[in-house]
């Protein structure tokens, strides 16, 4: 999944669950450990880890995305966003998100990207990342 398509994921299930759009960016963090995801307060942008998709699946990965959608949606109609909030719970609970990210064993896998559309490749072995690009759109790959 690159990341215009996690952003275009993202729009969707606002669309789909909230019927509410996501004006903000949805990027790949590479440095979350155990949680799924993480809602920037100040810049309303949307961080989800890579290793949960790949671990878990899309299904998993969409309701790790609603969880997220809901502390944006709730926080920007400035109602309780947070986890202990009942507004917050009552939410999660109608769009059918994730409580807790489920644990991300740690697979000796090595992730890269796409310097230019952000897609996400996995491998066992290192590579050589000056020898190889990406095969959907050419861009240069860089290890994460
Ligand atoms: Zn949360
Ligand atoms: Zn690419």
């Amino acid at each position: 999944m690159t990341e215009e398509e996690l952003q275009s994921f993202v729009e969707k299930i606002s669309f789909e669950s909230f019927q509410r759009p996501f004006f903000h960016k949805a990027k790949w963090n590479n440095r979350l450990k155990t949680t799924g995801g993480r809602y920037d307060l100040k810049t309303h942008d949307l961080d989800f880890n890579p290793k949960v998709l790949e671990v878990h699946g899309e299904e998993i990965f969409s309701k790790i995305i609603k969880h997220e959608l809901c502390h944006y949606h709730l926080h920007l109609q400035g109602q309780g966003f947070q986890h202990k909030d009942s507004t917050f719970k009552q939410l999660l609970k109608q769009v059918g998100g994730l409580r807790f990210t489920p644990p991300i064993e740690e697979k000796k896998r090595l992730t890269y990207q796409c310097k230019k559309c952000g897609q996400l490749f996995f491998r066992q072995r290192k590579m050589n990342t000056k020898k190889y690009a990406c095969g959907k759109c050419g861009g240069g790959i860089v290890k994460m």
